[in-house]
This record gives C-alpha cells, structure tokens and sequence, in this order.
C-alpha cells in the first residue's frame, strides 16, 4: 500500500459531486473480506477456531433463513426458493470439511482458511459450462462473505458504528451505504470510483455532505487518521492540508455563509420570474427522514420520491405496511403539496441482496425499475397497495420509472386497476382519481412521447439516465464522466420536444434530474417549458434565487440560442454568462 506517510499536502482532483468544504480526520473504508488480520495459530488454539466457524455457520444458517421467510411472506415461495442454494452452501459437508481440514493443514485464523476454500470452489464453479452451474459461484461467494461477516462479530455496517465525526474514504459506496450510515458522524466522504449522477453522489447532495468521486486511487493514498479536507464544489481534495490553506478556506466558508444567509430569507417567497411566470419548484428525496429539510427548503412538495432507498434501507423486503406508513407521512406533512412517489426503480447501481438478481454485464439497460416490477407483481402489488392507501391524502401521485415503450405503460395500469379493485372490495379508502405519470428518461420514451401522453396525466423528465441513454455514457464510469454533458445538443432537443408533446396534450412536465437543480441550467429549463424542477432541497434556495431575477423572455432567448448551438461547450458557456449576469452570488456558492 502506497499511503501518504509524510505529512506534506497532496491535493487531488476528482470529481465534486456535492459542494462544501470540511476538514477533518480520514476514515478508511474496508470491504467486509479485508476486515480480518490473516495470522499464524498455535494447534492449541484450533479447537478455538472450528468453534468459531462453527458458530459462525449455525449464525449464517440462521440470517438465510430468515430472509427466506420474509422474502416468502412478501412475495411467495417461489421468490424465496433463491435461497435454497445459498443454504446448500452453508450445509455443504465437502467445504465445511475442507474448511476444517486445511485449518489443520496450515494453521491460519479460520477467516485466511474459510476464504481461500470458497475461492478455490467459486473458481471452479466459474469454470463449469453450465450457467446453472456457473451461478452457483455466486453463491459461495456470497455466503463465504456472509461468514466472515459473522466471524468478525459484526453485522452492522461500519459506516453505522462510527462514533467520530470523519470523513470516509473508500473505493466506492454503493447507495446501501449511504442510505444506512451515520449521517450525523460522516462529514464528507470521497471515493475513488463513481460519478457525478450516481446513487451515492445524489444521496450526499440530498444530505448536504460535501463529497467528491472518481478520484482514482485516494484510498490507496490516505492513511487511517490523516487530517484531510474537501471542497466538494471544485472537486478537489487534500491530504495533510497546510495552515495557509485551512485559514483561506475558513475565510471563503465564512463568505458563502453570509450568500447562504441572504437566499434563505428567500423561503417564504414565490418562484417567480420578475414579469411573474410561476415555475413549480418541488424537491427530490429517498427517505421520510429528508421531509425536515424540505420544509426548510422552501420548497414546495416532493417532485420525486426515489421510494427504493426504503427497501436499501433495511435487511428484508418492507411490507405493505411499512411502505404505506411512509408514503403516509410524507403526504401528510407535506400536504397540501404535491408528493410525486415514484414507484420502485431497483438495478442499474441500486440492488438490494434479498432480492436476488443475475449479475448483468450492462445493469443500467437491464432487468431494472419497470421492467423488474412487471416481472415480479407481487412486489410491484404490494407497493402499488401503499401508495394508494396513502392517497387518500389527495396531493399524493405516482409516476413509473424507465419507461421505454407505450406498453409498459398500459401494463402497468393494469395492474394498477387490479390493485384498485382489491382495495374497493377490502372496504380502504383511496383517491380514485390519482394522478399517474411516466418518467422521461429514455430516448424511445421522449421520442413516441405523443404515444405515451394520451394515457398520463404529466411527465417527469429524468435527465440523468435520459443523458447515459442517448449519449452512450455510463453515468457511474468516472472514466468517461467527461463525455456525460447535460448541454449536449440532443439532450436539449429531447427535453424541447417532450415538453412540448406533453402541452399539445393537456399534460405538464417537470424535470427531475439532477440537471434540474443545477443553478446554471435553471434559465434554460425555465426557457424551454418546464412546468416544475424537481432537486435535492440544498438546492431549492439557488434555483428560486436564479428565478427571481430572471425574466421569461430572457429564458425564452437563452432556449432558442441553445437549439441553434453546436455543441454542449457553447450551450453550457450561454448558461452560465446568462447565471452569471443575473445572479452572480450563485455561482460563488457552487463553482
Ligand atoms: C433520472 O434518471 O434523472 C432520475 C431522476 O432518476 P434516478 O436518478 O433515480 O435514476
Ligand atoms: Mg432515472
């Protein structure tokens, strides 16, 4: 390992996915498997160490059957059979035994033993012609990790343990981790992998903790404990800060505290341009929890609701219950605003390990969001029961996510209407007329946008899949995050065009992406049509900012200039002179 051992500043360059600067002590994150010391053991001590992966066995058995028995409660049997195979793993006399042979053979802690036997058979699973076959390597794996997890004492995630406020250093986060850590110990996290709209990314701009991505190998470089700070705007970060930069950041913090002092007196005030065109603006959140900060925000309503982070949130499938309290009390506080819940949009870079799924070599175009629901219906009937028993709060709505064709659409009404007529018989109360929308996130949806409209009731624009979609970009790929331009040309007329479909047809569209809460690419939005922008809540006071001293007719100019324009730099560099002349104090928060 090559980590920093002097104390002289390094400064990297990643990519700031959400803005603020922190300082303070680094926590590196191990992965479950590097988490024990591998060691020599005296024969005295093994007896000690078959007792422990003993124990760790029965521990094992017991958690895969429990998920089984939710998982069977939740969706039926057959959905839980998935975990018979990883139960032939912890019952498989041959690898137990192996196990114990070898802690014999080479006198190692059970952990070194326990790991390289699974290997040895995952490999050749791996190896088999068979895909059943070769599935099964999956398996092994999965439970060996599952054992280790157990053999450490430790099931709970580290970021959950965490008693010190740090900034966490890893090579990447899934958006599990990030749902479940400590929010009020993690300061600022920094990763090598990832991008600018990846899960994680959106979940630290929803809770305001600055964090930057794609910075290649700073796991590598960082050593537990060493001082470090952020700046999450800039995308840049230090190891072993000096004095000189710790006091000249104090002073921009103190400075951007006073711009963050004045928007906020904005809250109470209207989105409105100067010549009075209302823009609705409605914030994005993944848990009940975020409500707080969207009050504070200002904003009004929820514009999207990524329910899956409540199934990431948890070890077992969230029941109707579960969810219908949570839907529930979002539309309650928020009412009378709107609450757009957007109906469960698993795969891609979100997977849950009690919903088993294939590995996929190309997951964001794969078994994903709608697709995976129609498949599993009693999943999607179970969620779909919630969120019309949390209709009878009338500001409550639903939308589908990657839609690609009219038919899943239909489909998916269909089921809808089967759920309303389970709930009429059962006596609950719902909103018949709820208002049901599609998200716009792939190019064939913006494209037959005029197919899809006559069976919805708006559009939500998602611009950060509809961008990896039509430019071929993957949006959590740090290594080609530079060809991921919201302002690429194609992007501007896929919005264009399905804004306008959506208005020949009686229809309103928002825009939910994180382009939405992008102060530079609000007049733009405003100036193609936007009827609502939808962003993490920090954001909410910028955009309503940019609003109010813009006019219509200058966001109309900006649009029409951007159609006519080459190319993402040129519509990009309109943007941001056009933000710079109307609200300078904005670009000092976020550049
Ligand atoms: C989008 O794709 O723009 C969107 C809002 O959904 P998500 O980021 O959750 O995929
Ligand atoms: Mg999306």
């Amino acid at each position: 390992m090559s980590a920093n051992n002097d104390t002289r500043e390094v400064v990297i360059q990643g990519i700031g996915v959400s803005p603020g600067i922190v300082a303070g002590k680094a926590f590196l994150l191990t992965t479950d498997d590097e988490r024990y010391v591998a060691r020599e053991v005296e024969e005295d001590e093994i007896p000690r160490e078959m007792a422990r992966f003993e124990d760790a066995l029965i521990e094992t058995r017991r958690q895969i059957h429990d998920i089984q028995q939710k998982v069977s409660d939740a969706v039926g049997q057959d959905s839980a059979g998935i975990f018979d195979a990883h139960l032939m793993v912890v019952d498989d006399r041959a690898f137990v035994e192996e196990v114990i042979r070898e802690l014999t053979a080479r006198r190692r802690n059970v952990e070194v033993v326990l790991k390289d036997v699974a290997e040895k058979y995952a490999e050749a699973l791996a190896n088999i012609e068979d895909d059943y076959l070769r599935e099964r390597a999956a398996d092994v794996r999965d439970v060996a990790r599952r054992i280790l997890r157990n053999l450490s004492g430790k099931t709970s995630s580290q970021l959950q343990d965490l008693t010190e406020p740090c900034i966490v250093v890893a090579n990447d986060l899934a958006p599990s981790d990030t749902a479940t850590m400590n929010t009020e110990k993690v300061i600022g996290f920094v990763t090598d992998l990832g991008s600018h709209t990846s899960h994680t990314a959106i979940m630290a701009r929803a809770l305001g903790i600055p964090a930057i991505v794609g910075l290649h190998d700073v796991s590598l470089r960082v050593s537990e404990g060493d001082p470090v700070m952020i700046d999450g705007g800039k995308g840049l970060f230090f190891i072993h800060p000096t004095s000189d930069r710790l006091s000249s950041y104090n002073k921009l913090i103190e400075s951007r505290r006073t711009i963050e002092s004045e928007l906020a007196l904005l809250k109470d005030e209207p989105p409105e341009t100067k010549d009075g065109y209302f823009v609705l603006l409605s914030a994005n959140i993944e848990l009940p929890s975020d409500i707080d900060s969207v009050i504070e925000s200002g904003a009004r309503g929820v514009g999207l609701f990524r329910s899956e982070f409540i199934y990431l949130s948890q070890d077992a499938l969230p029941n109707e219950e579960e969810q219908f309290k949570a839907y529930e009390e979002v539309a309650r506080r928020l009412s009378p605003h709107p609450v757009i819940i957007r109906t469960l949009d698993l795969g891609g870079d979100k997977f849950i390990s009690h919903i088993r799924t294939l590995t996929e070599l190309n997951p964001f175009m794969g078994w994903r969001a709608i697709r995976f629901c129609l498949a599993q219906p009693a999943i999607f009937k179970t969620q779909l029961r919630a969120l019309l028993r949390a209709s009878k709060h009338e500001n409550v709505k639903l939308m589908y996510p990657m839609v690609s064709n009219v038919n899943e659409v239909l489909q998916a009404n269909e089921i809808l209407d089967q759920v309303r007529n389970e709930l009429r018989r059962e006596g609950h109360e719902f909103n018949e007329n709820i208002d049901v929308g599609v998200m716009i996130e792939v190019p064939s949806a913006a494209l037959t946008a005029d197919l899809i409209a006559p069976h919805v009731d708006f559009f939500s624009i998602g611009t950060n899949d509809l961008i990896q979609y039509t430019l071929a970009v993957d949006r959590v790929n740090e290594r080609i995050a530079y060809l991921y331009e919201p302002t690429h040309p194609a992007i501007i007329k896929l919005i264009r065009n399905t804004i306008d479909v959506a208005h020949r047809n009686g229809i309103w569209t928002g825009i939910c992406g994180e382009m939405a809460g992008n102060p530079l690419m609000v007049p733009l939005l405003v100036g193609l049509g936007a009827d609502e922008l939808s962003m993490n809540p920090g954001s909410i006071p910028m955009a309503k900012d940019v609003i109010r001293n813009l006019t219509y007719s200058q966001a109309e100019t900006l649009a029409e200039q951007t159609l006519a324009s080459e190319s993402a730099t040129e519509v990009l560099d309109l943007c941001r002179s056009l933000t710079q002349k109307i609200a300078p104090e904005v670009l000092e928060l976020v550049e």
